[in-house]
């Protein structure tokens, strides 16, 4: 039976998925709070417009519904076909009319929230795969949205900063892109400190790492590549002044 409650008791899980809610509310208030002429202004993503990162956002609500239905059936509906067909239906969902983009957001957000309200408790279980091939519980499909919304949401540049994103959701977005790091050994001879939590991460065996540090949002900003305006740095030299403020390197790539 379809009900209006979420089928899930789990408080863990409920609490990720009003993370998810919250962020889906908030990358709508940054989309809806630009006229149908500036979507056609650039996003902070390099080469994509706000209307790539609007027909993103939509299509990607889809590709996640599809492993909701995945685990609700059994049936094996992966996000998408490729890589490529994914990068081809963001640039022809671009060229989409204002309304027709603002729809596509809208319905896909609808449609996926209710895949996830009538999940049956034990299917949030179920192993479904992403685009990367990554084997994951159903569960996961609420972080992979809740990155997205929010994370967008910036890249929307319309006045949402990482100062936005809640608290939780930076500290998960920080662990899983040192963790990203640390997996492809990219992360040599960096340190990231967060002198707001007292929180420190990446290659603790260097013996003279650079040191990068901030606030936990002006860190992940920087990690995740959307610029480096909060955070200073300390670069290891030989003639190097205790202290000494150097210009912050650009971070890996984590996708
Ligand atoms: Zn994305």
């Amino acid at each position: 039976m379809v009900g209006r409650h979420d089928q899930t008791t789990d408080p863990e899980l409920l609490a990720a998925l009003l993370q998810a809610r919250r962020g889906t509310a908030f990358f709508a208030r940054k989309l809806n709070e630009l006229s149908d002429a500036e979507l056609d202004g650039d996003s902070l993503l390099p080469g994509w417009t706000r209307r790539h990162i609007t027909a993103h956002i939509g299509y990607n609500a889809r590709a996640i519904a599809r492993l909701v239905e995945w685990a609700a059936t059994g049936v094996e509906t992966p996000m998408y076909p490729s890589t490529a067909v994914r990068d081809h239906e963001i640039d022809f969902g671009a060229t989409l009319s204002p309304i027709a983009l603002r729809h596509l957001f809208d319905h896909s957000a609808v449609h996926l929230n209710v895949e996830w309200r009538d999940l049956p408790e034990d299917a949030w279980h179920h192993k479904v795969r992403t685009i990367q091939g990554r084997e994951v519980a159903a569960t996961e499909t609420v972080w992979m949205r809740t990155r997205e919304v929010w994370m967008h949401a910036v890249d929307l540049d319309n006045g949402a900063t990482f100062r936005d994103i809640p608290v939780p959701v930076l500290e998960r977005l920080l662990k899983d892109i040192t963790g990203a790091w640390k997996a492809r050994g990219t992360d040599e001879d960096l340190v990231v400190k967060v002198t707001d939590c007292d929180l420190t991460l990446g290659d603790p065996t260097s013996a003279s790492p650079t040191v990068v540090s901030g606030p936990l949002a002006a860190v992940v900003e920087w990690v995740a590549g959307r610029g480096n305006g909060g955070v200073t740095a300390v670069v290891p030299r030989v003639d190097a002044v205790e202290g000494f403020v150097d210009a912050v390197p650009p971070a890996p790539k984590w996708i």
